[in-house]
């Protein structure tokens, strides 16, 4: 049986749209419009092996929603990337923006590989023609569809897809803003690497920071001391663990697709990913035990379980067995529709992935931004606030009579850099996003933080279509 007929991430996300739906008065026609894909772009392009052998490998880019533009969303380079895939990945992206108030509609991209078969030289061939493969449809550009990084690619496909673009289009002054997760050479920006990551951090520490919810998982308030398991030590799950752990929680478990390790005193992160790079996996690492079934760890105990490698990872199978009192979907659909309905009926906490990883959007947005204005956040107010900042010291100085200190001096008066900004921005998308959700969730009286999400985002969605009076 192919995998389509068994799963369809498309129609997990439609379903947790039709959950959300119930609670809402959306005209039919409307809410069809919005879960519908609105553009499929599927195509098949040649690649030259070093040996002279050549091969042919599918593309897509699927703009989900042009209630906004640009649409955005990341690219995947996986074997298992289909159209159902993407279409689903498309449509969460949609949803997302909505939910963080990101003024984008959703799309998402994919090549149809393994990553790891091909070589550099493979790999800059496979990216620049499937970004040419964009331009010719227009698929691509910064008022348009702005790519950025996903599962399988970083800042060097990104930077590679923009000198692509802006070699078709030399006039383009905003060319830049084409693509982002771009290195910071190529006009990135600073803090977009780990900003997902980062993201989940600020979202599981809001989560935790609820003391009635908290109260009613039987858990403490904060993320001191809580025993967290990762599943994925790629770019999300390395920064969210780091970020998780430096606050005080404590990384028991981590699940590699070749090999787990677990240690309940607790795992230094950054020698494990250190060990990773240099050995390609987990195994002989010095500490801890080495689990071969790493698939079986999701199930191990602890309080706060972390999937941050590819969806349809707790499904019906082993959601019972969950033994995590929250679970914080750093990836996009680790949870199954299915299997959530499961956990619910457990008392466990699931933080949606259209919340919980919009973090890279949101930088995202942020790089988009700066591209347009051509000019990095903070370059022209800096100076002149700290020398603000300095007269006013002064003056206070002056009135008390008292002196401050030169460390005290330089922490006030410091300026704010573009990574400063970044964060900043970040966190407060971050907090107020999940504030908003889980009050949405106790007004309308019900347990699902996914169900709150998707009504705001789809109350959000709707009304672009309702005030152009496309819809009643
Ligand atoms: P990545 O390629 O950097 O890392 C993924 C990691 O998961 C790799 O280390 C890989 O070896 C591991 N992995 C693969 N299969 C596994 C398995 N069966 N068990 C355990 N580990 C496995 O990708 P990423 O960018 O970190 O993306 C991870 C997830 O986060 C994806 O679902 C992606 O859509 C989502 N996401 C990423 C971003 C971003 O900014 N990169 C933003 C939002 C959402």
């Amino acid at each position: 049986m192919s995998k389509k007929i068994e799963y369809s991430l498309f129609d997990d996300v439609s379903g947790f749209v039709d959950d959300a739906a119930k609670h809402l008065d959306l005209h039919p026609g409307l809410l069809d419009q919005i879960k519908q894909c609105n553009s499929i772009y599927k195509f098949n392009f040649p690649l030259r092996n070093d040996d002279g052998t050549y091969e042919t490998l599918t593309g897509y880019r699927i703009q989900h929603s042009h209630h906004k533009l640009p649409v955005k969303g990341g690219i995947r380079y996986s074997e298992h990337v289909d159209e159902e895939e993407v279409k689903g990945l498309a449509a969460l992206m949609t949803y997302k923006c909505a939910l963080v108030n990101v003024p984008f509609g959703g799309a998402k991209g994919g090549v149809s590989i393994d990553p790891l078969k091909y070589n550099e030289g493979q790999m800059e061939r496979i990216t620049r023609r499937y970004t040419a493969e964009l331009i010719k449809k227009k698929f691509i550009g910064p008022a348009i569809d702005v790519p950025a990084p996903d599962y399988g690619t970083g800042a060097r496909e990104m930077a590679w897809i923009v000198d692509t673009f802006e070699a078709f289009n030399p006039e383009l002054i905003n060319a830049k803003g084409a693509v982002t997760g771009k290195p910071l050479s190529q006009h990135g920006i600073d803090g977009r690497t780990e900003a997902t990551g980062q993201g989940v951090f600020f979202g599981i520490r809001e989560a935790v920071s609820v003391e009635d919810d908290m109260q009613a998982l039987g858990l403490t308030v904060g993320l001191k001391g809580k025993r967290i398991i990762i599943q994925g030590l790629g770019n999300v799950g390395y920064y969210s663990a780091k970020y998780l752990s430096e606050a005080g929680a404590k990384i028991v478990g981590v699940a590699e697709w070749n090999g787990g390790i677990w240690d309940e005193s607790g795992i230094d992160i950054e020698a494990l990913k250190t060990y990773q790079i240099e050995n390609k996996g987990f195994k002989g690492f010095k500490k801890g035990e080495f689990i071969k079934n790493s698939k079986e760890l999701l199930t191990y105990p602890c309080d706060i379980l972390v999937p941050a490698a590819l969806e349809n990872q707790i499904t019906k199978e082993n959601a019972a067995q969950i033994q995590a009192k929250i679970i914080g979907e750093a990836a996009n659909g680790p949870v199954t529709n299915e299997a959530e309905k499961i956990l619910l009926k457990n008392g466990v906490m699931v933080i949606p992935d259209m919340y919980l990883n919009a973090g890279g959007v949101t930088v995202s947005y942020f790089e988009w931004l700066k591209n347009l204005s051509r000019v990095s956040f903070g370059k022209l107010e800096k100076r002149y606030d700290m020398e603000k900042y300095r007269k006013l010291l002064g003056t206070i100085e002056n009135a008390t009579g008292e002196r401050f200190t030169d460390d005290e001096k330089d922490g006030l008066i410091k300026g704010a850099s573009e990574r400063d900004l970044v964060l900043s921005g970040l966190e407060e998308t971050m907090v107020t996003a999940y504030h908003d959700m889980n009050r949405t969730r106790k007004e309308k009286g019900i347990q699902s933080l996914r169900t709150a999400g998707f009504i705001l985002a789809l109350q959000r969605i709707a009304i672009s279509y309702m005030d152009l009076g496309i819809f009643p």
